[in-house]
């Protein structure tokens, strides 16, 4: 899918989103080194959702890291976009304002390749907006899946497993795991381990 980048001389946008664990940011990095190979100029940006954590780094859960900017609103990208950069990277689009929808827009509009990763839906199952507006308006879409931690099925959902009820949990994945629509429940699952059947 992301081949097709080497022949793009216009811009455009991509969304990859999936529930927790399904390796958006895997293939957000997987697309950044690819462009890189292509020698385009790349820069990757993320929100900062907690003023303890401001590493200058994306990371998937499985340790993959590439260097990146946070923000702390999605308009600050203006103040660190080179005019250099052909391919912006956004991680964590779902904890970005509406805002974004215009930005990216415009930055596709400029020429440039964006592309954004995200949840689609939160915990409670519903629509996790900006995503799914990015979603409309992207030229291409992946949906990713987890393994469910239940079943072992492609898991579409993530399941709140402890903590409290706040849409926003942060630095918590312990909080959460992956399930597929027949064992995601919308709401905390404490009882999770008896629910097992892997
Ligand atoms: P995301 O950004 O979608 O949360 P990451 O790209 O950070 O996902 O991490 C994906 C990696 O998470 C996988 O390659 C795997 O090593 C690990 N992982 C942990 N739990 C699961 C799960 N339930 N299903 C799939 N991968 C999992
Ligand atoms: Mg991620």
């Amino acid at each position: 899918m992301s081949e097709f980048s080497y022949f793009q001389t216009r811009g455009w946008i991509e969304v990859v989103v999936g529930s927790m664990f399904s390796g958006k940011t895997e293939e957000l990095i997987r697309r950044v080194r690819r462009a890189e190979f292509a020698k385009l100029k790349v820069q990757v940006f993320k929100p900062i959702i907690d003023n303890r954590y401001r590493e200058k780094e994306v990371t998937s859960h499985n340790q993959n890291t590439v260097n990146a900017i946070p923000l702390k609103d999605i308009e600050e990208i203006w103040d660190h976009l080179s005019p250099k950069t052909r391919v912006v990277g956004i991680d964590e689009g779902q904890f970005f304002s509406p805002q974004i929808v215009n930005i990216v827009q415009d930055l596709a509009d400029r020429g440039l390749r964006v592309i954004i990763a995200g949840l689609d839906t939160d915990w409670k199952g519903q629509a996790f907006e900006p995503m799914p507006t990015l979603m409309a308006i992207a030229e291409n879409v992946t949906k990713q899946h987890a393994v469910c931690m239940t079943c072992g099925a492609p898991a579409s959902r993530t399941q709140k497993i402890a903590g409290g009820d706040s849409l926003i949990e942060v630095g918590a994945t312990e909080s959460y795991e992956a399930r597929c629509r027949e064992h995601f429940i919308p709401r905390v699952d404490s009882m999770k381990d008896l629910n097992r059947s892997i």
